[in-house]
């Protein structure tokens, strides 16, 4: 066997032990007894050390060493570029603080979810202040001296910075508070109310998802505190949520992670188990469950659909026609919740915590003043006050898990979206027909062919640009949202 060979049937093995590690974080929000918490805390840190023995690996080195990249063809080079990258990363965090890492976040993700219901901000701080403190360790580690903030974010999406985050911010921001401003001093459309049976969410969170493509062979649907997709290749599973007086909440959410499990599941099979057999960045993972979920799922013409669904589900719910229900579904709304915000204030949300923790990770905001901080941002860009902390500081598990430098990849996804959007409506001209009767196939089918298909082949930016033909930026979603929201709300 020559080197590469052995490399790659060894990633084989690594990749497959991945799986089973998220395996475990995905029982952990689903199934797992709550006390259970702390020995699943030393299993997920065993997990870890195996993996990190293996990503260590002196023999990987010597792989390294006698694999000459330019003999390869193109998919053996982009696994090389992959496998050569997390290498580099690996070797520069000492394997304790990878341990103890996995370790305090379990723990921390307890800790969270029993302060955010008691509303007890206190309570989760101390263990917070433990993994901002491991985080900035390994991200002083992993930045040769650069940007601790940078470096994270560089584990979310290869070759981002905050300065050109904070660039495109800058660019999105005026024209959203603009667009916020007007559409909020115009008239509102009607907003859902009334019961809906949670066993009936459930049936229809199923159809929506096979109306989307899920594959539920290769995947299944449980319920979980907060909605996410888990695992690669032939198992990738989905969670979503219900709530009686709020429906949407439960089918958009699925309909976004939908999208993300898509990602995984329409990705090349002779990808599997390999570093190309995954979504290539958080940001392009996030443009597509935003595509499924806004342009896809929240356009005219597929509310349409799902309008007569619900009416055949719930029966009359008080929304009179199909136009009046796309009105509703798109309604611009005050809210505390990031996942609850409508297309207009999302990035907002995004916006708060990208300052926030970029503050935390330069060492200029401390744990204790984040609360504070929160709320005082919060009020000056949303114009009212957080009323309690499940609300505020507590209301997202990112932080709890270490997920620093990830918050600001789901603005980078919508602005992806909008790209892809764009391309995808010059190459289907007659897509809105389909759309209005609940076919997503030619949608699905042209970002499965163009982006989903490829995997890891390419870098973050290369896959939106071979995609969309452009190099991404943020006008064309602020055009798509100015334009959706200055004919809805008769701007
Ligand atoms: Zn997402």
């Amino acid at each position: 066997m020559s080197a590469f060979d052995e490399l790659m049937a060894f990633t084989h093995t690594t990749q497959a032990l991945g799986q089973v590690a998220g395996r475990l974080g995905w029982d952990q929000e689903t199934m797992m007894p709550r006390g259970a918490a702390e020995q699943r805390a030393e299993e997920m840190a065993a997990m870890e050390s195996v993996l990190h023995a293996r990503r260590v690996d002196p023999k990987v080195g010597e792989w390294l060493a006698a694999i000459d990249d330019a003999q390869l063809d193109q998919v053996g080079r982009a696994q090389m570029r992959h496998i050569r990258k997390s290498y580099a990363r690996t070797m520069k965090v000492p394997a304790d603080l990878a341990a103890e890492i996995a370790k305090v976040t379990s723990r921390a993700q307890g800790q969270w979810a029993q302060a955010r219901e008691d509303e007890d901000v206190g309570a989760f701080l101390p263990v917070l202040e433990e993994v901002v403190g491991l985080k900035r360790q390994e991200g002083q580690a992993l930045s040769d001296g650069g940007d601790v903030y940078d470096a994270m974010i560089d584990d979310y999406e290869p070759d981002m910075t905050a300065a050109q985050l904070g660039e495109m911010f800058d660019t999105m921001r005026p024209r959203l508070v603009a667009l916020r401003a007007a559409v909020l001093e115009a008239e509102a459309p009607q907003a859902l109310s009334g019961e809906f049976s949670t066993s009936t969410q459930m049936n229809m969170t199923r159809k929506l998802a096979r109306a989307f493509g899920y594959d539920f062979a290769h995947g299944r649907v449980d319920k979980a505190v907060h909605p996410f997709s888990s695992g690669s290749g032939l198992d990738v599973r989905i969670t979503t949520r219900t709530s009686d007086d709020d429906p949407f909440n439960c089918f958009y959410s699925t309909i976004h992670e939908v999208g993300h499990a898509a990602y995984e599941q329409g990705i090349d099979r002779a990808y599997l188990l390999t570093p190309l057999g995954q979504g290539v960045s958080m940001g392009v993972h996030e443009s597509q469950s935003r595509i499924y979920e806004n342009q896809i799922g929240r356009g005219r013409a597929f509310t349409g659909w799902l309008f007569e669904q619900m009416r055949e589900a719930f029966g009359d719910f008080g929304i009179a026609d199909a136009d009046a229900f796309y009105g509703t579904v798109n309604r611009v709304h005050d809210g505390y919740i990031r996942t609850e915000a409508d297309e207009v204030q999302y990035n907002l949300h995004i916006m708060l915590r990208f300052g926030l923790e970029r503050a935390l990770m330069a060492g200029d905001l401390a744990v204790g003043d984040l609360e504070a901080a929160w709320n005082d941002r919060f009020e000056a860009d949303f114009g009212y006050a957080v009323d309690k902390p499940s609300n505020g500081v507590l209301q997202d598990v990112h932080w709890s898990v270490g997920l620093f430098g990830y918050f600001p990849t789901y603005s980078l996804g919508n602005v992806y979206a909008g790209c892809l959007n764009e391309a995808m409506r010059k190459a289907l001209p007659g897509l809105d027909a389909q759309l209005a009767e609940g076919d997503t196939s030619a949608a699905t089918g042209w970002l499965r062919e163009n982006l989903q298909h490829h995997g890891g082949l390419r870098t973050p930016a290369e896959t939106i640009e071979h995609a969309s033909g452009v190099t991404p930026s943020p006008e064309p979603l602020l055009a798509y949202l100015e334009e959706k929201f200055g004919a809805l709300y008769k701007l």
